[in-house]
C-alpha cells in the first residue's frame, strides 16, 4: 500500500504538483510513518468510530485514520489540496469540507452524514495558528464528540495539560477543566515535519467529561463569562465585567462579594468551581 506520508512521497508530491507550502495556513506535514501509527492507536479508534480530522493536508494521517475507522470527516481549508485528497481517496469513506473548521458547526456536519457511530473522535495534527480557537471552539460548541487526540507546539501542550493557577491560567484552561480531563501523551521532534518547524511538537488528549457541573442552558453564559473575565489581565475581575451581558455594574459587584471574593480579585485567583458559582449566582439575579 503506498504510504503518503513518507519523507520522500510528500516531496514527490509537492515537486510534481509544484505545491507551494503555505506559511499561513500552518503546513508542516508529518513523514513519519511510526509516529502516525502511534497517533492512531492512541486514538484507540473501533470499526464503528466517525474520526474528524482538521487539517489533512496530503492526507498522511488520513490514510491511517481510514485503515481503521468506519468514516472520516475532515476539514481542509486549502484549496489546492482538495482536488489531490478526493482523488486519493476516492472509494473511501472520507467526506472532506473545503471551509476554515472555525467558520463550521461541527455536530451539524456530522449530523449530515446520517449515520451512526458508536464514538465519535477528532484526531488532528492542528494549524498550530489556530490551536487555542479550534480547543476552544469544540470544548464550548460540540456534544458529540467524545475526544481530542491533538498534536501542538510543544510549549502549549504543557500548558494545556498542567495545573490550573500558573502564570499561563487563562479561560482555555478553565474550559478544558470544565468539559475534559486533559493528558500529555508524548513528544513529537520537529525533525519528523516538511517543512521542518522551529519547534519541537506534542501530542494531548483531552476525554471529554460524561458529568458536567452546569446545566446545558447556562453553559453559553459560563463561557462567554470565562473570556470576558480573562480579556485584560492587569485589569481586576470586576473591571473587566462591568458591562457584561448588560448586567448593571452594581449587581456585578454584589455578586462577587457575596462569593467572598474581595472586590480588587483577580480572574487568575479564581477557580473552577469560582466560576461555576458566578455564572450561576449571576444568571439567578439577572
Ligand atoms: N494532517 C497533515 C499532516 O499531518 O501532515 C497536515 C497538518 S498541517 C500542520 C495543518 C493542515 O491544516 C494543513 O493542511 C492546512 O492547510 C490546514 N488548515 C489550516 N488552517 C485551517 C483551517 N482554518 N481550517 C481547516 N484546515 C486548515
Amino acid at each position: 500500500m503506498s504510504k503518503i506520508g513518507r519523507a520522500s512521497r510528500i516531496s514527490e508530491i509537492i515537486k510534481d504538483k509544484s505545491f507551494y507550502i503555505k506559511k499561513k495556513y500552518g503546513q508542516n506535514f508529518l513523514v513519519d510513518q511510526n509516529i502516525l501509527e502511534k497517533i492512531v492507536s492512541s486514538a484507540e479508534i473501533t470499526e464503528n468510530t466517525l474520526v474528524v480530522e482538521i487539517g489533512p493536508g496530503f492526507g498522511s494521517l488520513t490514510e491511517h485514520l481510514l485503515d481503521r475507522a468506519k468514516h472520516v470527516l475532515a476539514y481542509e481549508i486549502d484549496e489546492e489540496l482538495i482536488e489531490f485528497l478526493s482523488e486519493t481517496f476516492e472509494s473511501d469513506p472520507l467526506t472532506i469540507i473545503h471551509d476554515d473548521v472555525l467558520n463550521r458547526d461541527i455536530d451539524k456536519d456530522i449530523e449530515q452524514l446520517d449515520t451512526a457511530f458508536d464514538q465519535i473522535i477528532l484526531v488532528a495534527n492542528l494549524p498550530y495558528y489556530i490551536t487555542t480557537p479550534v480547543i476552544m471552539k469544540v470544548l464550548e460548541q460540540t456534544t458529540s464528540v467524545e475526544r481530542l487526540i491533538v498534536m501542538m507546539q510543544h510549549e502549549v501542550a504543557m500548558r494545556m495539560t498542567s495545573d490550573p493557577k500558573t502564570k499561563d491560567y487563562n479561560s482555555l484552561s478553565i474550559a478544558i477543566q470544565y468539559r475534559a480531563k486533559a493528558e500529555y501523551l508524548f513528544k513529537v521532534p520537529r525533525t519528523v515535519f516538511i517543512p521542518k518547524p522551529n519547534v519541537d511538537s506534542a501530542i494531548i488528549s483531552l476525554t471529554m467529561k460524561e458529568n458536567r457541573a452546569l446545566p446545558e442552558d447556562r453553559e453559553e453564559f459560563f463561557f462567554r463569562l470565562i473570556k470576558a473575565s480573562f480579556k485584560q489581565r492587569r485589569k481586576t475581575l470586576y473591571n473587566n465585567l462591568k458591562g457584561f451581558d448588560d448586567i448593571d455594574k452594581e449587581t456585578i459587584k454584589d455578586v462577587i462579594e457575596s462569593l467572598g471574593l474581595k472586590p480588587t480579585v483577580r480572574a487568575e485567583a479564581l477557580d473552577i468551581e469560582d466560576f461555576i458559582a458566578l455564572t450561576n449566582t449571576l444568571i439567578d439575579n439577572q
